[in-house]
């Protein structure tokens, strides 16, 4: 029987439902009312015809996991806890190999493009339901499709991700760029209003005030970071910590404030140093 061809008339609901009624093997191992809403849905799809449209993708098709202990009632075979089965048109409970529905393989959801690939690939799926007692409803559990299907979408999404790692890495590049290219005009900036600043040092505070705007806010506030009075600050907060005892101070639990108004003398005075060219830097003063 073709797949797509299965029948859920109205009528087969009705046999199905007194089938389920009347006997206790094996629709007792079910939730009778969990059954029969799928049925009325599955009948709801077809209204009118017989048979599936023939456009009507396979993946109505439709696989339960049984909530206890199960019976093939094809090959007779106890299929035991949390069995995954088919239903038949005539109401029957059958096993995934009686169903030739075992070739395929199990595709848990959560993955989209995953989902959707595999999919677009498999030639037969089957959606794979699970009864919630606590929700009182069939919740999808993912896809049964084939393995040749699911290989090549994950291929796809595999290319996808290399795809997206290079964008990735090409945005992290221009930023880089941007970066070196707003470090050398800091530095440079830096050199021009304090030409007595020892060789490197520059560099150095371009790069530490770049990292301070970098990834943190735009593009506006790193030229704002260039005028001479944000420049000025982050001169000034460098000296503290390369010329003056600042950091020993911080170290042994001064208060900030009250270190920084300790070292603001000296601070100041290098600053003026650095501002007049007056040559290389007089020599560190961290030394307690
Ligand atoms: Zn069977």
């Amino acid at each position: 029987m073709a797949p797509d061809r299965i029948a859920f008339g109205k009528k087969t609901l009705g046999n199905r439902l007194k089938h389920l009624k009347a006997a206790p093997e094996p629709c007792s191992r079910l939730a009778v009312a969990g059954w029969q809403r799928v049925l009325e849905s599955t009948v709801s799809h077809v209204s009118g015809s017989q048979t599936m449209p023939s456009n009507k993708r396979l993946e109505d098709l439709k696989v339960f996991i049984s909530n206890r202990d199960s019976r093939c009632d094809a090959c007779n075979e106890a299929l035991g806890r949390h069995a995954w089965i088919r239903l038949e048109g005539d109401g029957r409970a059958i096993c995934l190999a009686c169903a030739d529905l075992d070739h395929l393989v199990f595709l848990p959801s959560g993955d989209a493009a995953l989902t959707r690939r595999t999919r677009k690939h498999s030639r037969l799926s089957a959606v794979v339901l699970k009864w919630s007692r606590a929700r009182q409803r069939y919740e999808r559990q993912g896809l049964l499709v084939e393995d040749k299907a699911l290989t090549q979408a994950e291929l796809e999404c595999a290319a996808d991700a290399k795809t997206r790692a290079a964008r990735r890495e090409q945005a992290a590049e221009r930023r880089a760029e941007l970066d070196q290219a707003y470090i050398e005009r800091f530095a440079s900036r830096a050199r021009e209003l304090y030409p007595g600043c020892p060789e490197g040092r520059e560099q150095e505070i371009a790069e530490h005030a770049c990292r301070k705007y970098s990834g943190r806010v735009g593009r506006s506030a790193a030229a704002k970071a260039l005028d001479d009075d944000a420049l000025r600050l982050a001169v000034m907060a460098h000296i503290r910590h390369a010329e003056t005892p600042y950091d020993d101070l911080l170290v042994r639990g001064v208060e900030r404030g009250e270190a920084r108004e300790r070292v603001s003398n000296q601070a100041a005075a290098v600053l003026e140093e650095w501002q007049r060219g007056a040559g290389p830097s007089t020599p560190s003063t961290t030394d307690p």
